[in-house]
């Protein structure tokens, strides 16, 4: 026997909910077939299980893509304001908690209720535990075989995610559905991940895991200003996680240990008023006492600022300013927030998402070469590609 409807959406995440809904509303008869147990998997593990739902600064410069424009039309028909309508309208109380990141008062578990239920009402039949066999183009729409048999719908919304979190749901159907069709995607490849530091550099920051410290990090052209932290394996925290998305395997990264601080100024000053102070000391009164002593004893030297005479001083500030992280690598997918990458821009419509060769193809969420920055961006660009298809498929 064979299911009809007007829209598959493969994928239960964040933005095929969203999308289901959407279409529903319209009186689209929307069905969405979800491989894992239950839906929502990575709304409810997000932000630390308060799902940092959207960030109210976003636009188009928080997101790394290979055509940067792309993202410009979902987000402006979709704003962090129309998704907090809806969160709400459905009396889920929520909080800013810094830099625009808006988070659950209470549980994710609201955000991913919300969204079912705004599929219920708008008619949607969300299908679990169902996977899909494959696809095929048939008549003017498609066939998918699916672990319940076939479905045939007139559009096909691909929302099924990247390949971070394989636990979570990170799989790589949407791409090879992506070739299968004829559509380019990009190499793909961890972000918001945290770096691995090995050989010598890892033994410099031996014992130290669990040190945090606010810091500016860059790499590839682009800096963020926020905790670091040192961990067995490495880098991590905020900092690290975003520089990590632009980040290319052998490139240098940039630390500065005193962000919005003039590095050479301050030493300056430290060691006219304080020349018998040790360099370790004069530093522990701006970062952790721990890291500071072993910036001096392995980088800096160790010794009282009246030693250090104006080259010694110049290279201790431009190491401050400037401390060089060479990572070998990152943790990779198994640890990753999104995937980089992915189906290429070129092939879709910005407006609708529909692909460009493919009448009735969609391409939506994280599968697609948009990946936002760390603090709701993620989200926010599920939530307006969802709606964005939803308003065409
Ligand atoms: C631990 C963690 C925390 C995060 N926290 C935040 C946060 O607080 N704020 C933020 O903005 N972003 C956060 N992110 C990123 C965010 O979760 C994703 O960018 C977002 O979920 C992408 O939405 P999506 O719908 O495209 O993909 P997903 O949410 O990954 O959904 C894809 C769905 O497709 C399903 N699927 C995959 N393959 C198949 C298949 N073969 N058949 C059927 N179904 C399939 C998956 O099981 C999954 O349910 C976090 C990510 C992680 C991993």
């Amino acid at each position: 026997m064979t299911i009809a409807c007007d829209v598959l959406v493969i994928g239960a995440g964040a933005a095929g909910l969203m999308c289901a809904l959407t279409a529903g509303r319209r009186g689209r008869q929307v069905r969405v077939v979800e491989r894992a147990n239950k839906p929502g998997k990575k709304i409810l593990m997000s932000g630390g299980g308060r799902c940092n739902f959207t960030n109210t600064g976003t636009g188009p410069a928080n997101f790394v893509s290979a055509n940067p424009h792309f993202c410009k039309s979902a987000l402006a028909r979709y704003a962090p304001a129309d998704f907090i309508d809806m969160v709400d309208r459905h009396g889920i109380a929520w909080h800013e908690k810094e830099l625009g990141q808006l988070f659950c008062d209470d549980s994710s578990k609201q955000i991913v209720r919300m969204l079912l239920d705004e599929c219920a009402d708008a008619g949607v039949v969300v299908d679990v535990g169902c996977e899909i066999h494959g696809v095929v183009r048939e008549d003017e729409g498609f066939r998918i075989d699916t672990a319940r048999g076939r479905i045939a719908a007139q559009s096909l919304v691909v929302a099924s995610g990247g390949l971070s979190i394989p636990s979570l749901g990170g799989s790589g159907l949407g791409y090879a559905l992506a070739r299968q069709f004829g559509h380019a995607v990009l190499p793909t490849r961890a972000g918001l991940v945290p770096l691995v530091l090995t050989g010598s550099h890892a033994e410099r920051l031996e014992g130290l895991s669990g040190v945090a410290l606010e810091v500016e990090a860059e790499s590839g052209g682009q800096s963020f200003r926020n905790a670091m932290l040192v961990t067995h394996r490495g880098l991590s925290g905020p900092a690290i996680l975003q520089v990590s998305s632009y980040w290319d395997a052998g490139e240098p990264i940039a630390i500065n240990l005193l962000p919005g601080v003039d590095a050479l100024a301050f030493l300056r000053e430290q060691r006219a008023a304080r020349p018998a102070s040790e360099l370790r000391t004069v530093l522990a009164e701006r970062m952790p006492r721990r890291f500071a002593q072993r910036l001096c004893e392995r980088w800096l030297g160790d010794r009282p600022l009246r030693q250090f005479d104006e080259p010694a001083l110049a290279r201790a500030a431009a190491a401050l300013s400037a401390w060089p992280v060479a990572a070998s690598g990152t943790e990779g997918y198994r640890t990753a927030e999104v995937t980089l990458g992915g189906v290429d821009t070129d092939g879709l419509s910005s407006t609708t998402l529909m692909s460009r060769s493919v009448l009735g193809l969609y391409f939506i969420g994280e599968v697609v070469d948009v990946t936002g920055w760390l603090g709701g961006y993620n989200f926010q660009w599920a939530w307006a590609s969802g709606h964005a298809a939803g308003n065409a498929a």
